[in-house]
């Protein structure tokens, strides 16, 4: 388990607290605990799915062709060695090293 970054743990606390405000505004209009529960439980999946693109956006480069027209991208976790990120980002954005897809 990886110790949570500074960032994952704002997201956590600004998701909760708008989950748990959420909640109070529902209990003032005499909204039942059952659909409270469905309401919070589902905002907090919501935030977890949220949670976990912003990590996987963290943890990867993503690396596109600025050819026009051309959607060949290279999407790279940075554990490996920043030769192979750089041999990756150079095959991505050097449209002449796979040029077929597109002119
Ligand atoms: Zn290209």
């Amino acid at each position: 388990m990886q110790k949570p970054k500074p960032v994952d743990v704002t997201a956590v606390v600004a998701i909760g607290a708008l989950a748990g405000s959420t909640v109070v505004n529902l209990a003032e209009h005499d909204v039942s605990a059952i659909r409270i529960l469905i309401v919070a439980l589902s905002m907090l999946s919501v935030g977890g799915i949220l949670l976990a693109q912003i990590a996987k956006d963290m943890t990867t480069e993503l690396y596109q062709c600025p050819t026009k027209d051309c959607r060949v991208e290279i999407r790279a976790t940075r554990n490996h060695s920043p030769e192979r990120l750089a041999a990756l980002r150079d095959m991505a954005t050097d449209h002449t090293r796979h040029g077929s897809t597109a002119s």
